[in-house]
C-alpha cells in the first residue's frame, strides 16, 4: 500500500543538473497512521503464514529485482546520481539481502534447556517484534531499503517505510516489485514525505508499533531514540561513522592504495564506511600518498549515465558546501592539497577527487565526516600512537587495516573500537555478515542472521 492524499507535492531532482525528474505528494501524520492502520490489519496473517510462503515470496522478489536490475539502477542514477555501473552494482546488492533473508526466513530457531537447578524445563520461542518504522537514507536508495524490508518480512513483521526524501522513487519501484512478488496488501506500506519529523513523531507515537529500524545520520538518529523512549520501542540504528585507514611500515602500498580507493571512492564517498581519516606509517607515507594522488587524479567526474564516468554530482549543494567547508579548513589548519580541493563548474553538484596530506590535528575534517571524494592523510610513527588516534572518534563503525602481516593487522583490530574491521580489503559489507558500529555509530546490526533477530522477540516458556 502506498500512502498520500492530497497534499502539497514536493520534488525529486537529478543531482547531476538540478532539474526535476519527477515529484509526490508528501505524505503528514494522518497518512502515516493510515499506513500503520494498513499494517496492522496484515499483521497477524502474515506473522500465521509458513516460514518457508514467506521465505519464497522473497525468493520470488530476488529475482523479480535481478530480472530488474537495469531499471532499479537507471533510478538510482537519476535521483541519486552514482554512475550506472555504480547503481547496477548496488541494485545486484540490494537484491541479494532479499535472497539472503529468503534463506533465514525458516532459520528463526529457538532453543530448549533443562533449567540448571534440574527443576523444570525452559523452552525459547522467536516470534515477530510487531510493526515496524524503517527510516532509510539516499545514498543506498534500494540495498538500505532490502536490508531492512527482507529481514523484516521474513521474520513475519509489517512495515512502514519512510523512504529519504531524495531518492523516494527507487523505494517505491522496490515496493511494487514486492507486491508483485506475492507480498501481501498492508505488509509493507511506503510513507514518501519531504517533512519527516512529523511523520516519525506520529509513528512512534502509535503503540501498535515496536520498532524501529534507523539508517541516517547521528543527529537524527538521537532524536528518533528520544522519540522511542515513551513507549519503549525497539530501536536499531545504523548511524554515522569516521572510518580509520591504517596503512602500517610493512604494508605492499599497491594493495593498500587499491583498498583507499575502494573504501574512499566507493559510492563517492558518500558512504557511511567511506574511509574518512587516512593513518600512514612515516616511512611509507610518501610512495602511498603520491600513488593514492596518481589514482585520485585519474578518476573521471561526469553525469553518471555517462559511460565513462567513474564519480558522479554529490546528492546536492549543501553536500557539497560541507566538503567544500571541511577542505577550506583543513587547508587552513596547515593542509597541503596534492590533487582537486575544488568544484567543478556548471550544472550539478560534482567536487573534484581530492587528496590532502599533512592534515594537522584539530581539523573539523578528522571528526566530522566528509561524506564525499576527499581522502585526508596524517602520519605516525608507532603503531600504539596510530590506534590511539584511529580510536580518537565518537564513532565506531568500520576501521581498515593494511599489512602483509595478518596477525599484527588483527591484533590491532581488536584494539580499534569499532563493529567491523577490513583487513587488506576496502569493502566489508555482505548480506551475510552482520554490518553495524559501536560508540555512536549505532545499536544492533543488518544482515547475517543478526539481522534477522533484530526483528525478533524472544519467548520463554517455562514448564516442568
Ligand atoms: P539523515 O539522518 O539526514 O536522513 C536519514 C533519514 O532520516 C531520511 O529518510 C530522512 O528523511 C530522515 N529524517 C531526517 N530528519 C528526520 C527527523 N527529524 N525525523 C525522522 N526522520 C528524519 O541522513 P542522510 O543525510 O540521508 O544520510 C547520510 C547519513 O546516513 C550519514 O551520516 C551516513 O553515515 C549515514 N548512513 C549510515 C549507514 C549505516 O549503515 N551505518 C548507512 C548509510 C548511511
Amino acid at each position: 500500500m502506498v500512502i498520500a492524499t492530497e497534499r502539497r507535492r514536493f520534488p525529486v531532482l537529478d543531482p547531476a543538473d538540478g532539474s526535476v525528474i519527477d515529484s509526490l505528494e508528501s505524505a503528514g501524520p494522518d497518512d502515516a497512521i493510515a499506513a500503520v492502520d494498513a499494517a496492522a490489519e496484515a499483521a497477524e496473517d502474515w506473522a500465521s503464514r509458513a516460514p518457508r510462503e514467506r521465505a519464497e515470496i522473497l525468493r520470488r522478489a530476488f529475482e523479480l529485482m535481478t530480472e530488474r536490475n537495469e531499471d532499479i539502477a537507471r533510478l538510482i542514477v537519476r535521483e541519486m546520481g552514482k554512475p550506472l555501473a555504480e547503481a547496477r552494482g548496488e541494485a545486484s546488492y540490494a537484491a541479494e539481502f532479499l535472497r539472503w533473508f529468503s534463506e533465514e526466513a525458516v532459520r528463526a530457531n529457538g532453543d530448549f534447556a533443562v533449567a540448571p537447578a534440574g527443576t523444570n524445563r525452559m523452552l525459547v520461542t522467536h516470534a515477530p517484534i510487531g510493526i515496524a518504522l524503517l527510516i532509510t537514507p539516499w545514498n543506498f536508495p534500494a540495498a538500505m531499503a532490502t536490508r531492512k524490508i527482507g529481514p523484516a518480512l521474513a521474520a513475519g513483521c509489517t512495515v512502514v517505510l519512510k523512504p529519504a526524501e531524495e531518492t523516494p522513487l527507487t523505494a517505491l519501484a522496490i515496493a511494487g516489485l514486492l507486491t508483485e512478488a506475492g507480498v501481501p496488501e498492508g505488509v509493507v506500506n511506503v510513507v514518501c514525505t519531504d517533512d519527516p519529523a512529523p511523520v516519525a513523531e506520529a509513528v512512534l507515537s502509535d503503540p501498535r508499533v515496536r520498532k524501529l529500524s534507523f539508517t541516517g545520520s547521528t543527529g537524527v538518529g538521537r532524536r528518533l531514540l528520544e522519540l522511542c523512549a515513551p513507549q519503549v520501542i525497539s530501536a536499531s540504528m545504523e548511524l554515522g561513522g569516521n572510518s580509520p585507514f591504517l596503512v602500517l611500515q610493512d604494508a605492499d602500498i599497491d594493495v593498500a592504495v587499491a583498498g583507499a580507493m575502494a573504501a574512499k571512492m566507493r559510492n563517492g564517498g558518500e558512504a557511511c564506511t567511506a574511509a574518512n581519516r587516512f593513518l600512514v606509517h612515516d616511512s611509507v607515507a610518501e610512495s602511498f600518498t603520491s600513488r593514492l594522488t596518481a589514482a585520485m587524479s585519474a578518476v573521471r567526474v561526469g553525469n553518471g549515465f555517462d559511460r565513462t564516468a567513474q564519480l558522479g554530482p554529490l546528492i546536492n549543494a549543501a553536500a557539497r558546501d560541507k566538503v567544500e567547508r571541511l577542505v577550506a579548513d583543513a587547508i587552513e589548519r596547515g593542509a597541503r592539497v596534492r590533487t582537486g580541493a575544488q568544484r567543478i563548474p556548471g550544472p550539478g553538484y560534482f567536487y573534484a577527487p581530492t587528496v590532502l596530506d599533512r592534515v594537522q590535528p584539530g581539523s573539523q575534517i578528522l571528526s566530522e565526516e566528509v561524506f564525499g571524494p576527499v581522502a585526508p592523510i596524517m602520519t605516525f610513527s608507532d603503531e600504539d600512537e596510530a590506534i590511539a588516534l584511529a580510536n580518537e572518534t565518537e564513532y565506531g563503525l568500520v576501521a581498515f587495516v593494511f599489512s602483509r602481516d595478518l596477525r599484527r593487522a588483527m591484533a590491532i583490530g581488536e584494539e580499534i573500537e569499532t563493529g567491523m574491521v577490513g583487513l587488506n580489503r576496502g569493502v566489508v559489507s555482505d548480506p551475510a555478515a552482520p554490518f553495524g558500529g559501536t560508540k555512536q555509530s549505532g545499536i544492533g546490526r543488518e544482515g547475517g542472521h543478526h539481522g534477522l533477530l533484530e526483528f525478533l522477540e524472544p519467548k520463554y516458556f517455562a514448564f516442568d
